[in-house]
């Protein structure tokens, strides 16, 4: 353990003391630069962070939080309920509402069939079956479309991978690496796809220029002559995602 790690102990249970229950709401971060203590919402983890300079003591960390509690609590009121994935629970499925069920006598994993995500297994592991399913369903509909897509603009992609990005849905490396939000799963599919092009458009231009957005709506367009599959434009996808983006990170 590290001084750092045993001053956020140390800070941790002042606030478990001083705010109860509300404090599992709240993360702690030491940062040097920091000049004060401050306080911001994380909607993607539903959490507060509370980030103090190292020199402040747990006290006074914590007595900023005991001033600021009705702010910490309103914001986190103010949050989409948490939707945990288990028998019953309804998500989108690339935009459209899948019942999740619970099948424990079938040996078939996870799959899905006419609006239902079945799970066999254990309920304790259902939640965590799903997410892996569905990690593996937004890798299995990205790549494809990222890689026609490359091919269609004669750019060359290095790596695709899905993962748990909390800030954006996707990202595109100097070298070729193309890094998506698994989340993309739950988005209608023309959206998704969307996001596809903005990466693969990347690899042309790394910047957010005019010939970058023509190179989107290129590869869009691309793609849906080639796989007869509907896309939509860059301003639709956008403005989805802007309006309904945020709520994508409630679930599981
Ligand atoms: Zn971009």
């Amino acid at each position: 353990m590290t001084p750092d790690d045993i001053k956020a102990a140390e800070l941790s249970q002042h606030l478990k003391a001083a705010l109860g229950e509300l404090s599992a709401r709240i993360v702690t971060r030491i940062n040097p630069r920091a000049r004060r203590i401050s306080l911001r919402l994380d909607p993607a983890d539903g959490c507060i962070v509370l980030v103090r300079p190292r020199g402040v003591s747990a006290k006074a960390a914590t007595r900023f939080a005991v001033e600021k509690r009705y702010w910490i609590e309103d914001r986190l009121a103010a949050l989409p309920p948490r939707i945990v994935f288990r028998d019953g629970v309804s998500l989108p499925y690339l935009g459209v509402d899948h019942v999740i069920r619970h099948a424990p006598e079938a040996r078939r994993g996870v799959w899905r069939e006419n609006g239902t995500i079945f799970v066999s297994g254990n309920a304790e592991h259902l939640a965590r079956r799903v997410t892996d399913w569905l990690k593996t369903e937004a890798k299995t509909l990205i790549s494809p479309r990222a890689r026609d897509m490359a091919e269609a603009l004669g750019c060359k992609v290095t790596r695709i991978s899905v993962r748990d990005t909390r800030s954006r849905w996707g990202s595109c490396s100097a070298d070729g690496k193309l890094s998506f939000s698994w989340r993309l799963i739950f988005a209608p599919e023309p959206v998704l796809t969307y996001v596809a092009a903005h990466e693969v458009a990347h690899l042309r231009y790394l910047d957010h220029s005019r010939a970058f957005w023509r190179t989107v709506s290129e590869a869009l367009h691309a793609y849906g002559t080639k796989s007869g599959i509907e896309t939509t434009t860059p301003e639709l996808a956008r403005e989805w995602l802007h309006g309904s983006g945020a709520a994508l990170h409630a679930y599981g």
